[in-house]
C-alpha cells in the first residue's frame, strides 16, 4: 500500500518524497482515507506511530480541495489543532509546514510562556491552520485576537494527556466557540473511560481506529 493508493494528492506525494517516507504506517493507512472522506475519527495511537502525518496529510488535502465552509469571519481559521504541550504543538506545526510545502495554505503555532504580542500580530493575517495549546488560545480569544467561527476541522491530539493535565474546562470553552458543522478528529494513546465519555459527546458517528 502506497501513499498514492490512499488517495493523497500529487502535491502531498511530492512532499512525502522530499522527507523520504516510502510507505504509510498502519495508523496512516487507516486514518488517511477516513479523514479524506470527511468523517469524524476516534483514533488510539501512541507517539512514534506516525499519527501526526496520519491527520496532517488528509487535513491539508481537505483544506486544499474543498471550498471554504464558513465564509463569514474576518480572520478565518479553517483547521484548529489542540495539543497538550508547546513541544507537541511545535512539532505538529512543523509537520504541517513540511507536508504542505507545495500547497498555498498558511499555518501558525501558538503556546504560552512566550510574549503574546508577536502571536497577536501574526493572527491578524490570513491563517488556514492554527496549532495551539488550550490556555494560550483562550488568552487570544479573550483579547479578541482570534475568531474560531470558521473552523471546519478540529483535531484534539493526545487528548488523554490534555484531560490528565486538567485542560477539560479550557477545551470545553473552545468547543463552545466552534461552528456546529465541522469534522472532529480525536487522537489518544488509550481509550480510558473518561476519553470514551468525552468522545461520545464530541464526535458524530466516528470511525474508530486502534493501532
Ligand atoms: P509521530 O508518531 O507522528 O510523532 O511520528 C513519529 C516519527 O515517525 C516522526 O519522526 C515522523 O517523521 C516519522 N514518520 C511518520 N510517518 C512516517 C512514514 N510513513 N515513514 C517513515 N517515517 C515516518
Amino acid at each position: 500500500m502506497s501513499f498514492a493508493e490512499l488517495g493523497l494528492m500529487p502535491e502531498l506525494l511530492t512532499a512525502l518524497d522530499a522527507v523520504g517516507y516510502t510507505s504509510p504506517t498502519p495508523i496512516q493507512r487507516e486514518a488517511i482515507p477516513i479523514v479524506l472522506s470527511g468523517r469524524d475519527l476516534l483514533a488510539a495511537a501512541q507517539t512514534g506511530t506516525g499519527k501526526t502525518a496520519g491527520f496532517t496529510l488528509p487535513l491539508l488535502q481537505r483544506l486544499a480541495t474543498t471550498p471554504v465552509l464558513h465564509p463569514a469571519p474576518k480572520h478565518r481559521i479553517r483547521a484548529l489543532v489542540l495539543t497538550p504541550t508547546r513541544e507537541l504543538a511545535s512539532q505538529v506545526e512543523e509537520s504541517v509546514k513540511q507536508y504542505g510545502q507545495k500547497l498555498k495554505l498558511t499555518s501558525m503555532v501558538i503556546f504560552g510562556g512566550v510574549n503574546i504580542n508577536p502571536q497577536r500580530d501574526r493572527l491578524q493575517r490570513k491563517l488556514d491552520i492554527l496549532v495551539a495549546t488550550p490556555g494560550r488560545l483562550l488568552d487570544h480569544v479573550g483579547q479578541g485576537n482570534v475568531d474560531l467561527g470558521g473552523v471546519e476541522i478540529l483535531v484534539l491530539d493526545e487528548a488523554d494527556r490534555m484531560l490528565d493535565m486538567g485542560f477539560i474546562r479550557d477545551i470545553k470553552r473552545v468547543l463552545a466557540l466552534l461552528p456546529k458543522q465541522r469534522q472532529n478528529l480525536l487522537f489518544s494513546a488509550t481509550f480510558a473511560p473518561e476519553i470514551k465519555t468525552f468522545a461520545q459527546n464530541l464526535l458524530d458517528n466516528p470511525a474508530k481506529v486502534e493501532v
